[in-house]
């Protein structure tokens, strides 16, 4: 299981700077989770303004 986020991203960067794991980039148009390195912890969802991150 991982993490995904969703398009109502917007873009803010506080989900990659609580990742315990460095598993969120910047993408093309959203923040995107390496489900290789996500371990499912919840701290990108619970920081993001517009509850992006979801269990994918
Ligand atoms: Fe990082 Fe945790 Fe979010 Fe996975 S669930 S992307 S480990 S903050
Ligand atoms: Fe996108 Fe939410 Fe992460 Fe901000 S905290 S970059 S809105 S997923």
């Amino acid at each position: 299981m991982a993490y995904k986020i969703n398009d109502d991203c917007i873009s803010c960067g506080a989900c990659a700077d609580g990742c315990p794991t460095d598993a969120i980039t910047e993408g093309d148009s959203k923040y995107v989770v390496d489900e290789e390195k996500c371990i499912d912890c919840g701290a990108c969802a619970d920081v993001c303004p517009v509850s992006a991150p979801a269990q994918a």
